[in-house]
């Protein structure tokens, strides 16, 4: 069983993107808030099932200050069963100032990532 986690804060619009997002951060602790209350309201949803991989997208889940994510790992922890070496992913955009040294845009290996 998987567990997705949508958090649409981006800090800026990309023009090409189809996902639902905002770059308006006011409503981020509210909406930190309510993730809470509804991974608490769904507890029974995966009837006594493992999460084997927890996946935080968006938006961009690195907006997240360290005390949001550990407060939704924590109520995650607290509703669902998560089994021994479970995957848990977050997507993170990275900004890059300059080319990066050693980086083969077209090195077969990654066309594979
Ligand atoms: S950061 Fe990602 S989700 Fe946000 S606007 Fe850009 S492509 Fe879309």
């Amino acid at each position: 069983m998987g567990l997705y986690l949508h958090i649409p804060f981006c800090r800026q619009a990309c023009h090409y993107c189809d996902f639902h997002f905002t770059t308006n951060l006011k409503g981020q602790g509210k909406m930190v808030e309510a993730i809470g209350k509804e991974l608490s309201l769904r507890k029974d949803f995966l009837s006594g099932n493992e999460l084997e991989t927890i996946y935080f997208g968006g938006g961009t889940p690195s907006l997240l200050t360290k005390e949001e994510l550990g407060g939704i790992l924590d109520e995650i922890r607290d509703n669902f069963s998560i089994s021994n070496g479970a995957e848990i992913t977050l997507q993170a955009v990275v900004k890059v100032n300059g080319p990066i040294q050693g980086l083969n845009p077209f090195a077969p290996q990654l066309s594979r990532m």
